[in-house]
């Protein structure tokens, strides 16, 4: 077995190094979960599409590079060393994306692909609702059937769709079956937020950024499958929404939404921080030393994990429930990453920014993408196989 990169992968790095170098913006831009952040996010992303680096791993004909997985663990890592700015077009590119690549029609990857990798449309994730949660099955918007317009009227409320404010399209579930019950006859919609009956309000976070929306959906028209994608339409089949939208949790959960690039570059930038500050011969110091070493052991051993995932992926294997895994590993490693940071900065902690405000956005890791409770209780039935609770 060859652990090392091959002559291609060392030559794509060096490519993707070069170019970063180059054209990182010098100063970090605003935060992108404020509407001049992200205008400048924006602006960035342009340039990464201009480049092919907006969706590395696509097809050229869809925007990207059509790198392999592999190189896309590259470009990760370099992006994160580069310390470039966070992508705004996330839940679009990395999450929506391949659940499109697999469920989608041909049609619909070629409308909504391209324009995705270029940012001219901007996706928002339309899952929680005032009452569902965790308990996503619980979900009440719904979708009724428009036979004679050819397509659905979707109403119902949509809450905390991170960026929605800024964004131009929402995918999400409805239920389209009004006998349904919990998984069965919800169906995943791709709707743009400007059609007729869709009222989208921006609110702020704890930390005043208006990262977040609730989206109102009065009557919204949709029209079938992928019959005018310009006016959005269904991903999958009808009534069988929630195996369509566990492929995208999966992303968000698994490989796509968090690479170990971003925690390795962190840990880096805590090592260094350490080094800097130096440490003093007392228990504190020792204390806060264990955790630096601990959190650069976990970001390398989940790149490791990764590395593994990877080649299951390439063999066809896709990670499914044990994604929760990474969920509650990244998310947990976050967090300590940052309190060791803040442990090291002692009072200075108060007023340093970056640290503190990546601390304050790391305890949300354990909430999105699903609590890490309900990752436990993923794991425990469906990765271990143990009884389910009160059964
Ligand atoms: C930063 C951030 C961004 C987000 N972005 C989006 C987005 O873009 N789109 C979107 O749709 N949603 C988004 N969310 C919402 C997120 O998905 C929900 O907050 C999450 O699923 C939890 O739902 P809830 O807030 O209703 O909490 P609740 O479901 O009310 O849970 C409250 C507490 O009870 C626990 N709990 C609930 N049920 C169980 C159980 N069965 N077993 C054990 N413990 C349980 C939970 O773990 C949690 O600790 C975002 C959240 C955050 C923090």
């Amino acid at each position: 077995m060859d652990l090392g990169w091959s002559d291609d992968e060392s030559a794509f790095r060096n490519d993707v190094r070069s170019w970063l170098e180059a054209n990182v913006p010098t100063e970090p831009l605003p935060s992108g979960d404020t509407a001049d952040g992200f205008a400048l996010h924006l602006d960035w992303e342009h340039r990464l599409h201009a480049e092919g680096y907006s969706a590395v791993s696509w097809p050229a004909e869809f925007g990207g590079r059509g790198a392999s997985l592999w190189q896309w663990l590259i470009f990760e890592e370099e992006y994160y060393r580069a310390g470039a700015p966070q992508r705004v077009t996330q839940n679009g590119i990395f999450l929506l994306a391949p659940t499109i690549f697999e469920f989608g029609t041909d049609a619909q990857r070629q409308y909504y692909l391209p324009r995705m990798s270029s940012a001219e449309d901007l996706w928002c994730q339309g899952w929680s609702e005032p009452n569902a949660g965790s308990d996503l099955a619980g979900i009440t918007s719904k979708a009724t059937r428009d036979e004679a317009a050819g397509g659905w009227r979707l109403s119902g409320q949509k809450t905390w769709t991170t960026r929605g404010a800024f964004c131009t399209h929402l995918f999400g579930l409805f239920r389209t079956d009004p006998d349904s019950e919990r998984h069965r006859g919800l169906t995943y919609f791709l709707v743009p937020l400007d059609a007729e009956g869709m009222t989208v309000r921006g609110f702020g976070r704890l930390d005043g950024d208006e990262g977040f929306a609730e989206v109102f959906l009065d009557d919204v028209f949709v029209p079938d499958g992928d019959s005018d994608p310009a006016r959005g339409g269904t991903l999958g089949d009808i009534d069988q929404g929630w195996g369509v939208a566990m492929a995208t949790t999966t992303s968000e959960r698994g490989l796509t939404l968090r690479s170990p690039g971003r925690f390795q570059a962190a840990a880096a930038r805590l090592v260094e921080l350490c080094r800097e500050r130096g440490l003093e011969a007392d228990a504190v110091s020792e204390l806060v030393a264990d955790a630096v070493t601990r959190v650069w052991i976990a970001a390398e051993a989940y790149s490791l994990y990764t590395l593994s995932d990877v080649t299951g992926i390439v063999e066809g294997r896709s990670p499914g429930a044990k994604s929760s895994l990474n969920k509650i590993f990244w998310s947990e490693l976050d967090v300590e990453l940052h309190r060791a940071a803040l442990d090291l900065l002692g009072p200075e902690a108060e007023v340093d920014g970056p640290w503190s405000r990546g601390w304050q956005f790391s305890l949300s890791g354990p909430i999105y993408a699903g609590t890490n409770e309900i990752q436990r209780n993923i794991v425990a039935e469906r990765v271990l196989g143990l009884p389910r609770i009160g059964r």
